[in-house]
C-alpha cells in the first residue's frame, strides 16, 4: 500500500462525463489498496471565463485590493471541480471528501495571483485517509496569514499537487494530463520527438523554465527540493487499463541516479517565443553601467533574462538583454526616456521577433564540445546566433524567430534525439 497523489488538469476535468472517468480511475487505485489524495484543476476554460468577467468590469485595475478579489474569484473554479469529483466518487461507492485550500489548510504568502506555498497542515487529510476516505483538495490555491484566499499563478495546480505530495511524503505524485509524458521536444514541431521514460529534476526544471509547457516551473522546483517522484502521464488512456501498466507509463521525473544512463548527452530541446531583445548602443564603458541600466529596468518591475555586453571601443560599449515580450514596450520606454539620456547612450534599438532555443542535458557535464556542436548545426542551416547563454546543463541561443522550427529540428537531429525508425 502506498500514499499516492493524483493531479488532473482542466481537460481531464472538462465535463461531468470526464469527471466520472476520473472518479473511476481514482477508485481503481483506491480499491487496489492505495491511500489516495487527488488534486484537480478547474474544469477547462473555467479560470479564463472567471478572469474575463473581472476584466469586463475593470479592464485596467492593478491594485492589491483588485488582485485579492481576482483570487477570491478564480479559486471558485477548483472549488466546484473538487465537489463534483467527490460526488462522482461517492456515486462509485467510494467514501470521498473534498476540501478547499483554506480548509486543509495550505498556507501561502500574500502575493495575490502568484502566491507561494509556505506550509501545509496534513493532520485533517491524514485522519480522513486513515478512515479509508479518498481526499480531494483544490489545486491552485491557499490562504494567507490574514485569512485571505490566494492563488498560485496560472497552471498552479501542478504546484499544489507536488506540494501536497511533499508535505505528506507521498510515494509518488502522478500528473494526469492531455499529453502522455515529457518529450525530447514539442512533437508538433518535430514529428520524430520521443517520449522520455525518465528525466532528472534539474533537466526538467530547465525544460520547464525554458519554455516546455508540460508542468508549471514552480512545481518542478518543489519536486526537486523535496525529492518527490513525479510522473507525467496521459489521462486519455481507458480508465480500466491494468494498474501496473498505468503506473509505469508516461515520464518519471526523478533524482539523477535513477535516470536512464544510456540516454543521449542532450535530453531535450526547449524553445520559446516569449522574449524580446533590447540593445543600448554607445554607452560609456565605466564601472556601474550594467547596474544603472538593469536597476532602472527592475525598478519598473521587469525581469531580465539574458544579458550581453560587448567589448568596448573608444570607451563606448553596446549592451543587450532580453525581457518577456509582454514587458517589451514598457522596457523600451524606460530605456528611451530615462536610461539612454542619463547615460548618454547613442541609440536604443529593440527586436521583439526573436526566440530562444535551448539544449538541455545532464550529460553535458561530462562531455566537451556540446556547445560547439550546437553552433555548428545552426550555422549549417544558415542561422545567425544573436545571443548565447550557458549553464552546467544547458546552452541557450537567441535567434530570429522565423528560424525557430528549423533550428529545433536541426538540433533534434544533430543530438541524436530523433526516434529510431521502428
Ligand atoms: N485553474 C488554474 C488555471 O487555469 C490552475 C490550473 O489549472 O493548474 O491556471
Ligand atoms: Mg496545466
Amino acid at each position: 500500500m502506498a500514499l499516492i497523489v493524483h493531479k488532473y488538469g482542466g481537460t481531464s476535468m472538462g465535463s461531468t462525463e470526464r469527471i466520472g472517468l476520473v472518479a473511476k480511475r481514482v477508485a481503481k487505485w483506491a480499491r487496489a489498496g492505495h491511500q489516495m489524495v487527488v488534486v484537480p484543476s478547474a474544469m477547462s476554460g473555467e479560470t479564463n471565463r472567471l478572469l474575463a468577467l473581472a476584466k469586463e468590469l475593470a479592464p485596467q485595475r492593478q491594485t492589491k485590493a483588485y488582485a485579492r478579489e481576482l483570487d477570491m474569484l478564480a479559486s471558485t473554479g477548483e472549488q466546484a471541480s473538487v465537489a463534483l469529483l467527490a460526488i462522482a466518487l461517492q456515486a462509485e461507492g467510494m467514501d470521498a471528501v473534498s476540501y478547499t485550500g483554506w480548509q486543509v489548510p495550505i498556507k501561502t504568502d500574500s502575493s495575490f495571483t502568484k502566491a507561494r506555498i509556505e506550509s501545509i497542515d496534513d493532520a485533517r487529510v491524514r485522519a480522513d485517509l486513515a478512515a479509508g476516505r479518498v481526499v480531494i483538495i483544490t489545486g491552485f490555491q491557499g490562504i494567507d496569514a490574514d485569512g485571505n484566499i490566494t492563488t498560485l499563478g496560472r497552471g498552479g495546480s501542478d504546484t499544489s499537487a507536488v506540494a501536497v505530495a511533499a508535505a505528506m511524503k507521498a510515494d509518488e505524485c502522478l500528473i494526469y494530463t492531455d499529453v502522455d509524458g515529457v518529450y525530447t521536444t514539442d512533437p508538433r514541431v518535430v514529428a520524430e520527438a520521443r517520449r522520455l521514460n525518465t528525466i532528472s529534476f534539474e533537466e526538467m526544471l530547465e525544460m520547464a523554465s525554458l519554455g516546455s509547457k508540460v508542468l508549471q516551473t514552480r512545481s518542478v522546483e518543489f519536486a526537486g527540493k523535496y525529492k518527490v517522484p513525479v510522473r507525467v502521464l496521459s489521462s486519455f488512456t481507458p480508465w480500466d487499463i491494468d494498474l501496473q501498466e498505468e503506473a509505469a507509463s508516461g515520464t518519471l521525473i526523478t533524482i539523477e541516479e535513477n535516470v536512464n544512463m544510456e540516454q543521449a548527452v542532450v535530453s531535450g530541446i526547449a524553445f520559446n517565443r516569449d522574449e524580446a531583445k533590447i540593445s543600448l548602443l554607445g554607452v560609456p564603458d565605466t564601472p556601474g553601467i550594467a547596474f544603472k541600466i538593469l536597476s532602472s529596468v527592475s525598478a519598473a518591475n521587469i525581469d531580465v533574462d539574458m544579458i550581453i555586453q560587448n567589448l568596448s571601443k573608444d570607451g563606448k560599449t553596446d549592451f543587450s538583454f532580453t525581457v518577456h515580450r509582454n514587458d517589451y514596450a514598457r522596457a523600451l520606454d524606460v530605456l528611451q526616456e530615462q536610461v539612454a539620456p542619463a547615460l548618454g547612450a547613442s541609440e536604443v534599438i529593440g527586436d521583439p521577433k526573436i526566440c530562444k532555443v535551448s539544449i538541455v542535458g545532464i550529460g553535458m557535464r561530462s562531455h566537451a564540445g556540446v556547445a560547439s556542436k550546437m553552433f555548428e548545426s545552426l550555422s549549417a542551416e544558415g542561422i545567425n546566433i544573436q545571443m548565447i547563454s550557458t549553464s552546467e546543463i544547458k546552452v541557450s541561443v537567441v535567434i530570429d524567430e522565423k528560424y525557430m522550427e528549423l533550428a529545433v529540428r536541426a538540433l533534434h537531429k544533430a543530438f541524436d534525439l530523433d526516434a529510431e525508425a521502428a
